[in-house]
């Protein structure tokens, strides 16, 4: 399917690997209601999927949503978690967070992170915001400051909201997908986009879909983050 009307395509900077990345913007929105990301993990491609169909279902007039389909191409182009600087993006932000140790791809916690998943270690970027698709999307951010920030990533199913993020809409989310509401993903992120959001004090969700076949995570999805997407 093509993407729907009213959609306008901003080229906002560029990988490390020096891929654009491109974000999709309701045509005359004098404001933005909320970001949404995806991908910002390449080895999560499912996320972006879920960015594309919403892309193709929701005319652009239809809502006051920004949609970054893709937050790390080169990660997705070479099927893994990382940029092609071997930088995991959500551990390069610049919040009080960060700290310059590596980290696994699956931190130890959650039951679907298995020990032989835990291969290919990360880089949090030689220093906080090192990375060029990091400024990228800080840069957007501050300038569309939007009300919510929702962050797609693959496999813990669950919300994770900020302190910030609205009680209601959580709730909403939640219900939807029938997910899971709680104060963090386990374990400690360092770096992580939401961890600047929360020192900000921005309203962000950290959106986790389940490992599940495409048609799945879409029937299950889906609804709850249209609807996000077009209720004012
Ligand atoms: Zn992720």
């Amino acid at each position: 399917m093509e993407i729907a009307d009213g959609w306008q395509q901003e080229e906002i900077g560029r990988s490390r690997g020096g891929l654009p990345l491109k974000v999709y913007r309701p045509v005359g929105a004098d404001t933005i209601d909320g970001l949404l990301i995806a991908g910002i993990h390449g080895e999560e491609p499912e996320t972006l999927l879920l960015a594309r169909r919403l892309l193709e279902r929701i005319d652009g007039t239809d809502t006051n949503w920004a949609i970054l389909p893709c937050a790390n191409p080169d990660g997705v182009l070479h099927g893994v978690r990382q940029n092609s600087a071997g930088v995991d993006l959500n551990r390069n932000f610049p919040s009080a967070s960060w700290q310059p140790d590596h980290s696994f791809t699956y931190p130890p916690g959650a039951p679907v992170r298995k020990r032989q998943h835990r291969t290919n270690r990360s880089s949090p970027g030689d220093a906080p915001g090192s990375e060029p698709e990091t400024q990228a999307l800080i840069a957007l951010i501050e300038q569309l400051e939007p009300g919510l920030i929702l962050d797609l990533h693959s496999p813990l199913a669950l919300i994770a909201p900020t302190t910030a993020a609205d009680p209601l809409i959580v709730q909403r989310l939640a219900a939807a997908a029938d997910l899971p509401v709680l104060p963090d993903i386990g374990s400690r992120t360092p770096g992580a986009l939401r961890d600047w959001c929360s020192d900000r004090g921005v309203a962000a969700i950290t959106y986790e879909l389940e490992h599940a076949p495409l048609p799945a995570l879409c029937e299950r999805h889906l609804p709850g983050l249209a609807m996000l997407l077009t209720t004012v």
